[in-house]
């Protein structure tokens, strides 16, 4: 302990730790402050694998863990609930586009590892492309397209991923305004406009219904 200086997590090795199903995960606060948000979920602290989300905050979590959480919340502790509250579903996070190199996560732009040079790094809530936020820069502020897809975008568009507390601040007011408006993080607006939670109930017991239907109709057949 003690020399966090020198020491950095390569993602191979969280890797190869979670392959080996190890329990030593739990790194303190401050290594996971500054490398393992970057490589692990937010919520289960598991190495990040493809695919991988992120809420309004920036925080990236595997979609597994969102799905299995959205699904059956009881086998998480209150505490890890509580980090998540914002998340009651898959409308509330983004699938991400990552580009992994040599089994990191790069800018595809620059090259750089994600969170690898105390430089931001951004995603587009309209694409989900993500690259470092520099790269905006470089486009002129009339015409507002994604640097990879060329999706046009708005300013408000733009989520910093693992922000910093001012940047979380911006994003806080960007969701309240769009909670305001009744629209997700996402802002898919497909089906019903408000989710909560009862909606999964609800869902399940229109499942339930489908099915008792169908064994119905199969018995009457018969
Ligand atoms: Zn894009």
């Amino acid at each position: 302990m003690g020399a966090d200086g020198g020491v950095k997590l390569q993602r191979k090795d969280l890797v190869k730790k979670a392959k080996h199903g190890s329990a030593e995960d739990e790194h303190s606060a401050a290594e996971y402050n500054k490398h393992g948000r970057w490589q692990t979920c937010f919520l289960t602290h598991k190495v990040l694998q493809q695919p991988v989300v992120s809420d309004y905050r920036g925080q990236l979590y595997n979609k597994e863990a969102i799905l299995e959480l959205l699904v059956d919340p009881k086998p998480y502790s209150d505490k890890q609930r509580e980090l998540v509250s914002h998340i009651t579903s898959l409308k509330d996070v983004v699938q991400l586009k990552l580009t992994e190199q040599d089994d990191h996560f790069v800018c595809p732009i620059t090259g750089n590892t994600l969170g690898s040079n105390g430089i931001k790094y951004v995603y587009l809530v309209r694409c989900h492309c993500v690259f470092a936020e520099k790269c905006l820069r470089e486009i002129s502020p009339k015409e507002k397209t994604c640097p990879l897809c060329s999706t046009t975008f708005e300013a408000d568009d733009v989520i910093v991923i693992n922000p910093s507390t001012e940047d979380l601040k911006k994003l806080q007011t960007r969701m309240d305004t769009l909670t305001k408006s009744g629209l997700p993080h996402s802002l898919s607006v497909k089906k019903s406009k408000k989710k909560k939670s009862g909606d999964k109930k609800k869902r399940k017991a229109e499942d339930e219904d489908k099915d008792q239907q169908q064994s119905l109709s199969k018995k009457q057949h018969n």
